[in-house]
C-alpha cells in the first residue's frame, strides 16, 4: 500500500474483541451503530464484521445508509432513526428497514408508505425522555389516541429513548430516563400495544447503567475501540477497549531549519532550536483538526514528532528534532499505539474522539485488516 500518501488502517478484529468485550458484560441483543461510515471506519466492512462478531442488529441514523447496507448484500435486522419527513418511506418498506417513529407527521406518512406499498411497516417509537432531541414529548398523548386507531397497519417492534448523561458517573439523569422511560412504556402497554424489543442504551449506558440494558443496546463508539467520555470513564485502555482505526502519512519532505523559523501560516510555529521539520502529506481536508495545537501531531518509529504551526489544507509541519533519521518518502503515524490516539487529537482540538474518526475525509482509502 505504499503507494497511497496517506491511508487508514482499520483493525477489524479489534473491532471484533470490543463487541465481544461488551458482549460478555450483558444478556441484552447488540445492535451495532454504523452511522457516518461506521464513524469514519467504513460502513460495509464494520457491519460485516459486526454481524459476525455477535451483534444481532445494525444501525443508522439515514435511511440511505440502510439501504447502502442492504444494496451491498446485509440482509439482516436495521433500524435507520433519523428519517425526516419526505424520505422514500416505500423503499424503506420494500427493502424490510426497520424505521423509527419519532412524531405524528413521520406517523402518517409510514402509514401512507404501508398502504401504497401493501407492506406492514416494522417501526420503533422514540420517546424523549431528557435528551430534548428526537423522539415523543408533547405529541405523545395525540399520539397514542392516533395509535388506537391505527396500531393494527403497524408492526410495533421497537419502544426506545436515548440518553443525554449516560457518561457522567456522578450524575442521577439517566436514571431520571429511565423512570420516565417506563412511564410512557406503561402508557402504551395500556393500550394493549407490547413492544418485543424495548432499548435505550448507548456505549456509555452499555458500560456505566447495567440497569438500562433492557433487551437491546446500541454501540457505537465502544465498538470502535474508543471511550464514549475519557475525562469522566477513562480512555480505551480502562475500559478493556482497543481502537480499531490507525491513520498513516507520508512525509513530503525533511528540512532543517535553524533557531526561531516561523512555520506555517501566520507563522504561529516557532521552533526553539536548530531542527529538522516533516512536511506531512494530510491536512484539514482530510479531517485533521485545524485547530489542533502541539500536544498532537504524528510519531515516527514510536518517537513523537509534535505539531508545529497551523494545519493547512492538506498538509501539516512537524518538529522531528534536530538528529531525527526520517526521510522523505517516509511514513508517519498520524493515530496510532506507537503514537498519538483520536483521544489525544480530540483533546489537541477541544472536541471529541467521536468526532475525531468521523471526520476522516472518504479521500483516504481505508485498509482493512485482521
Ligand atoms: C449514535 C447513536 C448511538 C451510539 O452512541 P455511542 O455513544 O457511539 O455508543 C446510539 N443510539 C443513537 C440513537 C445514536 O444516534
Amino acid at each position: 500500500m505504499s503507494e497511497h500518501r496517506a491511508y487508514v488502517e482499520i483493525d477489524l478484529t479489534a473491532v471484533e474483541e470490543n463487541i465481544r468485550t461488551i458482549a460478555s458484560n450483558t444478556d441484552a441483543q447488540i445492535l451495532a451503530v454504523v452511522k457516518a461510515d461506521a464513524y469514519g471506519h467504513g460502513l460495509v466492512e464494520v457491519a460485516r464484521t459486526a454481524l459476525a462478531s455477535g451483534a444481532t442488529w445494525l444501525g443508522t441514523a439515514l435511511l440511505e445508509e440502510a439501504l447502502q447496507l442492504r444494496a451491498f448484500g446485509l440482509s439482516g435486522s436495521i433500524l435507520a432513526w433519523l428519517t425526516p419527513p419526505g424520505d422514500d418511506f416505500d423503499e424503506a418498506l420494500r427493502e424490510k428497514i426497520d424505521i423509527s417513529i419519532s412524531s405524528l407527521a413521520i406517523l402518517e406518512e409510514i402509514l401512507a408508505a404501508g398502504e401504497r406499498t401493501g407492506i406492514t411497516p416494522r417501526v420503533h417509537i422514540e420517546v424523549d425522555t431528557g435528551m430534548t432531541r428526537g423522539g415523543f414529548l408533547e405529541e405523545w398523548d395525540p399520539f397514542l389516541l392516533r395509535l388506537q386507531e391505527v396500531k393494527d397497519s403497524l408492526h410495533i417492534v421497537g419502544f426506545w429513548t436515548h440518553f443525554a448523561r449516560a457518561d457522567e458517573p456522578d450524575s442521577d439523569f439517566t436514571d431520571q430516563q429511565l423512570i420516565l422511560f417506563n412511564v410512557l412504556l406503561n402508557s402504551l402497554q395500556s393500550q394493549g400495544i407490547y413492544p418485543e424489543i424495548i432499548h435505550a442504551a448507548n456505549s456509555a449506558g452499555a458500560i456505566a447503567h447495567p440497569g438500562s440494558h433492557k433487551q437491546m443496546i446500541r454501540l457505537g463508539i465502544a465498538m470502535y475501540g474508543l471511550s464514549p467520555d475519557v475525562g469522566h470513564m477513562g480512555g480505551s485502555e480502562k475500559l478493556g477497549l482497543r481502537p480499531a482505526m490507525s491513520i498513516k502519512a507520508k512525509l513530503v519532505n525533511v528540512k532543517s531549519v535553524p533557531a526561531l523559523s516561523r512555520v506555517g501560516y501566520g507563522g504561529m510555529g516557532v521552533t526553539d532550536m536548530d531542527t529538522k521539520l516533516g512536511i506531512v502529506c494530510m491536512g484539514y481536508s482530510d479531517g485533521l483538526p485545524r485547530r489542533a495545537d502541539a500536544t498532537a501531531g504524528v510519531s515516527y518509529k514510536g518517537e513523537l514528532a509534535r505539531l508545529i504551526g497551523r494545519v493547512s489544507m492538506d498538509q501539516c509541519v512537524v518538529d522531528l528534532g534536530p538528529d531525527s533519521t526520517a526521510l522523505a518518502g517516509e511514513y508517519v503515524t498520524v493515530i496510532g499505539e506507537d503514537g498519538f490516539s483520536a483521544d489525544d487529537w480530540a483533546s489537541a482540538a477541544g472536541t471529541i474522539n467521536y468526532e475525531i474518526t468521523t471526520r476522516i475525509a472518504s479521500r483516504l482509502p481505508r485498509i482493512y485488516h485482521r
